[in-house]
């Protein structure tokens, strides 16, 4: 977005208040700061020069989820998140505790697994007692070896076409065995599987810390990569990662790449999930906001879930509210992602569900943490582990 839309968006505002109805920061503080119309309000006195970039300014930018919630709520049309990316990256420098996580970005979106090797080694060493400190929040263990370690190309006899996996970090990095999963589905069902490990990261965490030039080279470098690609479709298990590569990219470089799918849509399209079975079970599911605002991702997974023979399905409380991740949000507004959390744990416990199905690393997270904290007794997991263990693999 360039500075002169970037003026015109912020002027369309008619201070309605549409955006605030769905914003998880405003529901939960009940502050106009804290919510879309006030951080649009304030983007645009800042523009005029009526507000000064202040620390307390940053704050309220930097605590968008950028959930998309707003989305398609604001009948001028401004596109909330992107008015939101631009605040952060003129405000980046006032944001007083980003500056650790921006160098940090920095030196490793385009070198992730060196980046994530001394993580691991670190983790192994400090984590634990630290973790038992309350020092820090609950981290995955990080893997030993990346999904995409190396390239390949699974080959398959049945041969009925090609696809790709597109893992992004959290799979790679924190769950390996979901990309495990997910070659096995395709393997099974007579697909060649093609692997690749030069995709750089998706983007996003740069995006939401400010730094639009960066995100915006790792956005070229994928672009050029998925040309080289020979497949019928890239399928990523991330709705952040689909929502930034499908929606963002063509903002970013004018390219676009329609072939790029989120899980629940290829395994639709594709009837992959026709006539299984598992269980008994009895589940529930969790929108990932990307998915469901982003993509509009929501009858899918439903319809996968009710499918599979065995699986009981039920619908918890307000299935679409934010679990309260939102990637770094949840380390800097530590008290609006618990509060968030548990409200949706309280959902989870109450639907009486053994296994909280969803979509998205980011949420598995976030729902495991939860998890720990409560002592709930409910397993979490991707609904690609699903669909696996109906076709009767189940790598984990
Ligand atoms: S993206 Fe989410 S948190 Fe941010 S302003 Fe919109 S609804 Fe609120
Ligand atoms: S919905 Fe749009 S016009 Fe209304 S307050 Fe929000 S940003 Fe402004």
């Amino acid at each position: 977005m360039n500075e002169t839309t970037y003026h015109k968006e912020l002027s369309k505002c008619v201070r309605c208040g549409a955006c605030k109805s769905l914003c998880p920061t405003y529901l939960t503080t009940l502050n106009e700061t804290m919510g879309a119309r006030g951080r649009v309000a304030m983007l645009g006195e800042l523009e005029e020069d009526r507000l000064s970039p202040t620390k307390g300014l940053a704050e309220k930018i930097f605590s968008c989820m950028l959930c998309g919630a707003c989305k398609n709520l604001c009948p001028t049309g401004i596109d909330i998140q992107e008015v939101i990316y631009q605040g952060r990256a003129r405000l980046k420098k006032s944001f007083g505790r980003g500056l650790l996580l921006r160098t940090a970005l920095k030196y490793s979106a385009s070198r992730m697994d060196p980046a994530f090797s001394i993580l691991r080694g670190l983790q192994s060493v400090f984590y634990g007692p630290l973790f038992n400190a309350g020092l820090l929040p609950y981290i995955p263990e990080i893997a030993a070896r990346p999904f995409n370690n190396s390239s390949q190309v699974y080959k398959n006899i049945k041969k009925i076409g090609r696809m790709a996996i597109f893992a992004g970090c959290s799979v790679n990095y924190f769950y390996p065995y979901l990309g495990k999963a997910l070659s096995n589905i395709l393997l099974k069902k007579g697909y060649e599987v093609v692997v690749f490990k030069g995709e750089s990261c998706c983007g996003a965490p740069l995006r939401s810390a400010g730094l639009e030039q960066e995100a915006l080279s790792l956005a070229k470098k994928n672009t050029e990569h998925f040309r080289k690609v020979r497949a019928e479709a890239i399928i990523s298990m991330c709705p952040t990662c689909t929502s930034v590569i499908r929606g963002q990219y063509p903002l970013l470089t004018g390219d676009t790449i329609p072939n790029f799918l989120d899980v629940n849509e290829f395994i639709v399209k594709y009837g992959i999930a026709e006539g299984l079975e598992t269980g008994p079970e009895v589940v529930t599911y969790h929108d990932p906001c990307h998915l469901n605002y982003g993509l509009g991702t929501r009858k899918e997974p439903r319809q996968i879930l009710k499918g599979i023979r065995g699986v009981e399905f039920v619908e918890m409380q307000n299935a679409d509210e934010c679990c309260g991740f939102a990637g770094f949000f949840s380390l800097y507004f530590k008290g609006i992602s618990k509060s968030l959390g548990r409200k949706k744990m309280d959902s989870i416990i109450n639907s009486k569900a053994g296994t909280v199905v969803t979509s998205c690393p980011g949420c598995i997270m976030q729902l495991e943490s939860l998890k720990i904290e409560t002592d709930a007794k409910v397993d979490v997991r991707h609904i690609v582990e699903i669909i696996d263990e109906a076709m009767g693999a189940g790598v984990k």
